[in-house]
């Protein structure tokens, strides 16, 4: 599962929890993004592998500390904590239920990978492993992404007020992500290392978190002067 986790992001920011896009962007990445760091420490384990299914090369073959169902309820626990925090302090906690939006965003992430991944999904440390592997379908997998990203996107333009603007650009963001959709599913390419294929992780979803910030500054100020 790659853009569909965006969707989880885009239906849960509203505008009574006032949780920023850009935020959720990385909670619903965070456990990805545990999981490129482990990787690229060389703590957990990745082989690249050209048709390891045909929707994706990656065989996450130990990855017990981000991927395994506790350590997926523990960071989720973490990222609330975390926020509840933060955003306590800084008057940023505008509805006391957000920090435990956030904890769910991040577990949306363990929920949605267990759809598309072979088994390797530890449910308790490295053992038991669960995937429903919806990546060995190509075209299914690819259509369930864009239609979670999709309804992801309309639940947000519906539960928040959206300056034109930037229901173009929303739109045209949404666009961008089923473009990169398309490369990462379809286009063939030969297999990264495995170091390589975790810093293009890190590389591809923080430029998607600067997108989300932006996207959400476009047409402030004239929201503002026009009240
Ligand atoms: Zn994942």
């Amino acid at each position: 599962m790659f853009v569909g986790h965006y969707s989880v992001a885009f239906a849960a920011r509203s505008e009574r929890n006032k949780i920023p896009l850009w935020f959720l962007f990385i909670a619903v990445q965070f456990l990805d993004y545990i999981w490129a760091t482990l990787v690229l420490l060389g703590i957990e384990k990745l082989r690249v592998i050209k048709g390891f299914t045909a929707g994706s090369m990656l065989d996450s073959y130990f990855h017990p500390y981000s991927h395994s169902l506790p350590a997926a309820i523990l960071w989720s626990g973490v990222a609330a904590l975390l926020y509840w925090t933060i955003c306590s302090r800084h008057g940023c906690l505008y509805r006391k239920h957000a920090a435990v939006i956030v904890g769910l965003a991040v577990f949306s992430h363990w929920l949605l990978d267990l759809i598309a991944h072979p088994r390797d999904l530890a449910i308790y440390d490295d053992t038991w492993k669960v995937g429903f592997g919806l990546w060995r379908y190509r075209n299914p997998e690819f259509a369930l992404e864009i239609a979670l990203l999709g309804v992801g996107i309309v639940i947000y333009l519906a539960r928040n007020a959206t300056p034109t603007i930037r229901k173009t650009a929303v739109i045209a963001f949404g666009i961008t992500l089923v473009v990169v959709q398309i490369g990462d599913t379809y286009v063939p390419r030969t297999p990264l290392t495995d170091k390589a294929t975790v810093m293009g992780v890190w590389i591809f979803y923080t430029l998607f978190v600067v997108m989300a910030f932006f996207l959400e500054k476009i047409g402030k100020r004239r929201q503002i002067n026009s009240r």
